[in-house]
């Protein structure tokens, strides 16, 4: 059985590494998406855009890592965060930011053109509040990025504020403004607004919670199960443990309330759909 969780994070420096992944594996987990944290979380300032590619590339090394020395297959995916525009616009203008992420983010479609990454993300717009300068600057590095993906045919995974029907609605126009495929946006962090999502033309990567797909699976199997697992050490418990996919995924199948066919929809085929490429265990 193949178990995909499509929202992970590695740290080698502050959470379990390699030893995360094998707790996914040991739950019985086959699949990850493994995302891109920071430039400074990899080590570097965040300043400049050669910063972001060097992390970009950092993290494509993990990536390589864990397909290397564990039974997982993981893909990569590559961006600037919000929070690193944010702060880098703070830091240096907002002008000099759009440009060097601007830069970076044309890197990281390049990663994916190379087959090195399967999606440009996460991009999107800061959780928390910002100047309204920035927040709009957000909303075009965002498009851009849909932009870039779309021409390469390959996904974006946003990362937003907390989201509902309206903001679904907001992002849609975005989708069909920029004209890149409705399954090729995934909004990560996605509460279970399955038909809402289906409707716009974005497709949901839910975090795996037991009431969260309790609600999506009433609504259909057009989703994906993540953790955002953030692999930090000094932040226990922030969200959900490396295991919770494959663990959630089989005691809904155990009590009925996935079927298989859900499993190999939410697993196998979505993920396929999504981002083009074989699922094979
Ligand atoms: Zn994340």
């Amino acid at each position: 059985m193949i178990i995909w969780d499509n929202h992970f994070h590695v740290d080698p420096f502050k959470g379990l590494f390699l030893e995360a992944v094998r707790q996914f594996h040991r739950a019985d987990g086959t699949h990850l998406v493994v995302v891109y944290k920071t430039a400074h979380d990899y080590g570097f300032p965040g300043l400049k855009a050669e910063d972001f590619m060097k992390a970009m590339d950092f993290h494509i090394e993990l990536v390589e890592k864990i397909n290397n020395e564990t039974p997982v297959k993981a893909y990569a995916v590559v961006g600037v965060h919000p929070a690193e525009f944010v702060y880098l616009a703070e830091q240096k203008g907002l002008e000099y930011a759009r440009n060097e992420v601007m830069k970076a983010l044309e890197y990281a479609q390049r990663l994916c053109l190379e087959g090195k990454a399967i999606a440009i993300g996460e991009i999107g717009r800061p959780h928390y509040e910002v100047p309204e300068e920035i927040w709009e600057a957000s909303i075009e590095l965002m498009k851009y990025g849909m932009i870039l993906a779309k021409e390469a045919d390959c996904a974006v995974q946003l990362h937003t504020e907390s989201f509902d029907e309206a903001k679904f609605r907001e992002l849609g126009e975005y989708v069909r403004e920029v004209g890149i495929k409705p399954h090729r946006v995934v909004k990560h962090f996605s509460p279970p607004l399955v038909k809402v999502a289906e409707e716009v033309g974005v497709f949901p990567s839910i975090i795996a919670s037991r009431k969260n797909i309790q609600e999506a699976i009433k609504q259909g199997n057009r989703f994906m199960m993540e953790t955002d697992y953030i692999d930090d050490k000094r932040r226990p418990g922030a969200v959900l443990g490396p295991k919770t996919v494959p663990k959630r995924t089989k005691a809904f199948l155990q009590n009925g309330l996935f079927t298989e066919e859900d499993v190999y929809k939410i697993h196998v085929e979505n993920p396929r759909k999504v981002y083009g490429v074989e699922v094979e265990e």
